[in-house]
């Protein structure tokens, strides 16, 4: 069983104003990844699935052909956990050189991920995974994400509405430009 401390806010619910507020991050933990923990306790309960880790949970309900209301809550709390981990207001780092290797510049990152983030089609996740073939940015849908696919999650944004609504309602462009200029805690992606 999982609790929502098991996946606590790596900094105030107000530190990421004013590009989020803190009505915004305090109902997206803890009422939105509060939900997909109850959820996830409420379909493992009682199954072979119980004493698994998130990530194994993720892996075999992918394989799983009754398990895909477990793969989406599991995805979720995932991705939410990650998400958050990844967001902060720490001091200004430099952009990580394996991701200018990988993208070219900062400049050329920011306009590859925020045109795969505004091409995203209705709820999901854009991601920056490494696999064996490099560096790469990403969509996907609902509560799939990397950790199904074999791939090392680096950095990612939620793109779900309930992510951005309140405080940038129909503008996911503007959503999507703060994060990259304000929210990501490198520092965090660097231990990714
Ligand atoms: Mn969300």
């Amino acid at each position: 069983m999982f609790k929502l401390e098991d996946f606590p806010l790596p900094f105030a619910a107000s530190a990421l104003e004013p590009y989020l507020s803190r009505e915004a991050v305090e109902l997206h933990h803890g009422k939105h990844l509060a939900g997909y923990v109850a959820t996830l306790n409420g379909l493992i309960g009682g199954t072979g699935y119980e004493e698994l880790s998130l990530e194994e949970i993720i892996r075999r309900s992918a394989r799983d052909g009754q398990g895909q209301r477990i793969f989406n809550a599991a995805g979720q709390v995932y991705n939410h956990s990650f998400f958050f981990r990844c967001l902060g207001r720490d001091s200004p780092a430099p952009f990580p050189r394996r991701l200018v290797d990988a993208f070219g510049s900062w400049e050329n990152f920011c306009a590859n991920f925020r045109e795969m983030a505004l091409a995203l089609f209705g709820s999901g996740w854009t991601w920056v995974v490494e696999d064996d073939s490099g560096h790469r940015i990403l969509n996907s849908a609902n509560g799939d994400g990397p950790v199904a696919h074999g791939q090392r999650p680096i950095l990612c944004l939620d793109v779900w509405e309930h992510a951005y609504y309140l405080d940038y309602r129909n503008r996911r462009g503007d959503y999507v430009d703060a994060f990259l200029h304000h929210l990501i805690s490198w520092s965090a992606v660097g231990t990714n």
